[in-house]
């Protein structure tokens, strides 16, 4: 991966050209910002430019390539071990710090998800941090710079990510994956910026299944018990695909709201079906809308607390119906 192959961030990427090229690096950073917006692969774009052959991160030589197959000895980097980043890890990195660098003349410390450094982690790191060598290039990664140490936060400069822009992820989509407009409208408005939850999406899913979902869910009556009964039997039969079958409901009754308020209609997410929005939401008002949302949510939380999922399902049906 180069600069120029990830999408969004110019600043950024323009500012690490600059300070490389000028020779300027300093030797902590803290990329921040929010997950899946491409903070480590900007990180690992500006690896391969300072090891290539080229100093350009060609992608063809030896060095390039070795850091693309992710076994370039002198790029190391550092991920959670579980649910942190333990002491021994970092004790670790710190042991093959005191050797010369293998392949290059300097080396990479990569610690993606920075904020899961245990206490004892983050003061361990902390001593590397006071001690720059100029051989050595450390460089943080984080959603949540928040919950790292001050004391690791003053030792970093900070590179803040931003969301990308809808219509960045949109064209991204069109371009790269062959989406039709409509289709990447709807998962790049569900993706919150973040082209890794794009992808994330299972188009099957988010596409096709969505249409049938909401059609099914949308015919219900509250009178009529049996099929509603089924339904919840039917959409809790996969446990996993639940979660993604409340957030269409969610972005589905989002939509409704949108509407009612006037909001343009590029500002909906089920772009596709308009129709169907304008029909519902002529039949219900802000009230029952916002009800059905604070439905959804307590669906979610009984979810994630491993309630029945068909006891679960068949209230939250219930409450759609009204
Ligand atoms: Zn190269």
């Amino acid at each position: 991966m180069t600069f120029d192959q990830i999408i969004g961030h110019d600043r950024q990427k323009e500012f690490l050209r600059r300070t490389l090229a000028h020779n300027r690096l300093a030797h902590a950073y803290l990329f921040e910002g929010p997950q899946g917006v491409g903070k480590r692969l900007t990180a690992l774009a500006l690896a391969r430019t300072v090891f290539c052959a080229e100093a350009t991160g060609c992608g063809d030589c030896i060095p390039c390539r070795k850091i693309d197959h992710n076994n370039h000895p002198d790029l190391h980097i550092l991920e959670p071990d579980g649910k942190q980043i333990k002491i021994e890890q970092i004790r670790n990195l710190q042991k093959t710090l005191a050797f010369k660098p293998v392949e290059s003349t300097r080396r990479i410390c990569l610690i993606d998800q920075a904020d899961k450094m245990n206490p004892a982690a983050a003061n361990s790191l902390l001593k590397t941090l006071e001690e720059p060598s100029a051989e050595t290039l450390i460089l943080l990664i984080s959603a949540r710079p928040e919950a790292l140490l001050t004391t690791v936060l003053s030792r970093c400069q900070r590179l803040p990510f931003a969301r990308l822009p809808q219509s960045c992820i949109e064209s991204t989509l069109i371009e790269q994956r062959g989406y039709d407009q409509k289709e990447a409208h709807i998962i790049a408005a569900l993706a919150d910026g973040s082209f890794q939850m794009a992808l994330d999406r299972d188009p099957t899913i988010y596409l096709e299944r969505r249409i049938e979902i909401l059609k099914q869910v949308t015919a219900l009556s509250a009178g009529s018990i049996l099929p509603l009964m089924e339904l919840a039997k039917e959409l809790s039969t996969e446990k996993e695909t639940i979660p993604q079958t409340l957030e269409l409901l969610q972005a589905f009754y989002r939509d409704l709201l949108l509407y009612r308020h006037n909001r343009p209609l590029e500002s909906l997410i089920n772009i596709d079906l308009q129709e169907k929005i304008r029909r519902i939401a002529a039949r219900e008002d802000n009230g029952s809308i916002l009800n059905k949302l604070d439905a959804l949510n307590e669906c979610q939380r009984n979810h994630e607390r491993n309630v029945n999922p068909q006891l679960n399902l068949e209230v939250l049906l219930l409450r759609l119906a009204a």
